[in-house]
């Protein structure tokens, strides 16, 4: 039996699952948090188990991945009797720049790569990498492999990923749009052709990964061509708290207006933008925006109506970009569990003959085809899993 560990290594955080390969079945899964700082703990669940808390200090991810190796193999609460049953491990590496278009066996050369990477992901390559030392110091002899969120889109064209600022800034610094979510929207664009029961090239899929992140990814015939998000996540759809497509000149007209440092108007664009702004601070979930729309309040629908309204306009881009789309498909949070904001999204599209069926559209977090027999594109709902497919490369790369 093959198991793959699966690691999402953050700052202060690091969520796991071990995945059989044989049955693609979660064993177990988890979540170590507060990692270097007080109150740390370990939430671990075996499959079909209630959690249990592990409460001890993790003074470092050492200690983190000790956590949670002890509590994989552990008599009562463990799924495994030994380490040696864990094939491989699959770590998430947020930026693979343009060195990596697709996931790679770890040796020492692939590590000081993603190093390089680290100046365009300060905040997650480091805790990425930092996850890979801790897991090979305790497992020196189990494979490695890391996937990255962007190397799904390192097929998009330069006229896709160039921004038009001067061309020596690419060159130079390698300033261009990279795009994330990539596992996410590989997973989703080849589950649609499956479920279509056509090969991933036979089609033009437009696969909108919203969740508190939010992107969008044009995949014409298996290849992303272009994506919404950019040089970082920061780009494209009103998401969360992150403000999306924005004009550049906002920032030094308010960095005047509001006396804001650098620093300050990045955590604006951010922690305090996107949703959480445009609803005057409401919430950034969209459970409550929903709620407020229900009461009628007015930030809550001028919040949703301008995140409907940016994910429509992608939609229309991405269509020109393919000419064409046969397939839309929903996934993450916001995209696999609010039915309405999936139909006010589509309630833009009757130029395209998109026609959502309600009742098939009344579903949460299950594939479904949610349009109807005669709508001219097909919409569905994808449940995006990127973890298995994390796990589905690491066992391919260790074979
Ligand atoms: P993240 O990018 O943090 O992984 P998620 O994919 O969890 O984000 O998506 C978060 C968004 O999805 C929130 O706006 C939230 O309202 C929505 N969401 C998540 N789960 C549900 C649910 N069960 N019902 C309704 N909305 C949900």
């Amino acid at each position: 039996m093959k198991k793959v560990l699966v690691i999402n290594c953050g700052s202060s955080s690091l969520k796991y699952q071990l995945i059989d390969m044989d049955t693609e079945e979660v064993v177990a899964k988890g979540l170590a948090e507060r990692i270097g700082i007080d109150g740390s703990r370990v939430k671990h669940t075996p499959a079909g188990k209630d959690s249990v808390l592990i409460e001890e200090p993790m003074p470092d991810h050492n200690k983190a991945v000790e956590l949670v190796l002890g509590a994989l193999t552990d008599k009562e609460h463990g799924v495994i009797s030994d380490m040696s049953e864990i094939t491989a491990v699959g770590h998430r590496v947020v930026h693979g720049g343009e060195k990596f278009k697709s996931s790679v066996l770890i040796t020492e050369e692939v590590i000081s790569a993603i190093e390089e990477c680290n100046d365009l992901a300060p905040l997650h390559n480091p805790a990425n990498l930092i996850g890979i030392r801790a897991c090979q110091k305790l497992m020196p002899t189990t494979p490695m492999v890391a996937v990255f969120d962007t190397a799904f889109h390192q097929t998009m064209p330069e006229k896709a990923f160039l921004y038009a600022i001067p061309y020596k800034y690419y060159e130079k610094y390698g300033v261009r749009r990279y795009g994330f979510h990539g596992t996410s929207h590989r997973f989703v664009s080849e589950r649609v052709a499956a479920i279509l029961g056509k090969k991933p090239e036979e089609i033009k899929t437009i696969v909108c990964h919203l969740g508190n992140g939010a992107s969008v990814a044009a995949v014409c015939h298996g290849k992303s061509i272009d994506t919404s998000m950019g040089l970082t996540p920061l780009e494209g759809l009103i998401m969360g708290t992150r403000s999306g497509d924005m004009d550049p000149a906002i920032l030094s007209f308010l960095m005047g207006k509001s006396k804001l440092n650098i620093d300050q108007m990045m955590n604006v664009l951010n922690k305090e933008s996107g949703i959480l702004g445009l609803s005057s601070g409401l919430s950034s979930d969209f459970r409550e925006i929903e709620a407020g729309v229900k009461e009628g309040n007015v930030a809550a629908q001028r919040a949703n109506d301008a995140f409907v309204y940016r994910v429509a306009k992608y939609i229309g881009a991405y269509t020109a970009a393919m000419n064409g789309v046969d397939a839309i498909a929903f996934t993450a949070g916001l995209g696999e569990n609010n039915a309405a904001i999936r139909k006010e999204i589509c309630s833009y599209l009757g130029y395209l003959g998109v026609e959502i069926d309600d009742e098939r559209n009344a579903v949460r977090g299950k594939e479904t085809v949610v349009s109807s027999d005669q709508s001219k594109v097909k919409v569905l709902l994808v449940p995006t899993n990127e973890e298995l497919m994390i796990a589905r490369d690491t066992m391919e790369l260790v074979g």
